[in-house]
């Protein structure tokens, strides 16, 4: 990922924006502690949020079919999620479980990471993000069926509103033979480790 240009005008004006806010919540962003301040935000912001710069359906389009015939299920566990939501702009983060049957052709497990990677690297809701996720891969690789579950604990849940600090998501969207076939299903959650 590329360092963002603090030169151009856009970087100057979004710079401009943070001292902006650091003013209306009663800060002066002229003292010491803060004068990188907004240059640091651009630079974060930038790292938050790469996912617009990024074409969540290009990984996908490398495939494999010599995989001797394999077509069961194939689960990548666990994948971190860091992302934000739209309606505060403040994290939310947990583990994406990605599942799906192929149709023939498989793709590098790597790949299946970044295109969780893009989605969650843009301003998002959990289940707008699930979805994004498992239509991705079912309108790419064409499986037999595509699972997708999210589990999250959301930064704005924790500090505002209702504080839940405990309190955690699950999403799921589901395509395919998980959809229409119980023992797909089952397989699927008992891997996952949720019992049936
Ligand atoms: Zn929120």
């Amino acid at each position: 990922m590329q360092e963002p240009d603090l030169t151009t005008p856009d970087s100057k004006k979004a710079m401009d924006n943070v001292r902006s806010l650091l003013s209306f919540i009663g800060e002066d962003p002229t003292r010491e502690g803060l004068l990188d301040t907004p240059a640091r935000v651009v630079k974060a912001m930038h790292e938050h949020f790469w996912g617009y710069g990024a074409d969540p359906y290009e990984p996908l389009q490398r495939t494999f079919s010599e995989v001797e015939g394999y077509d069961e299920l194939v689960l990548l566990k666990d994948i971190e999620i860091h992302s934000h939501c739209e309606h505060h702009m403040v994290p939310f983060v947990g583990k994406a479980h990605v599942a799906y049957i192929p149709n023939g052709r498989v793709v590098g497990l790597s790949k299946l990471v970044r295109v969780v990677d893009i989605f969650s690297k843009r301003l998002q809701v959990q289940e707008k993000l699930t979805a994004q996720i498992a239509n991705a891969i079912n309108e790419t690789l064409r499986p037999h069926g595509v699972a997708v579950i999210i589990q999250a604990r959301h930064f704005c849940m924790c500090y505002r509103g209702v504080r839940q600090s405990g309190a955690t998501t699950t999403t799921s969207k589901l395509h395919g033979s998980f959809l229409t076939n119980p023992a797909s299903r089952m397989e699927l959650f008992t891997l996952i480790g949720q019992g049936g």
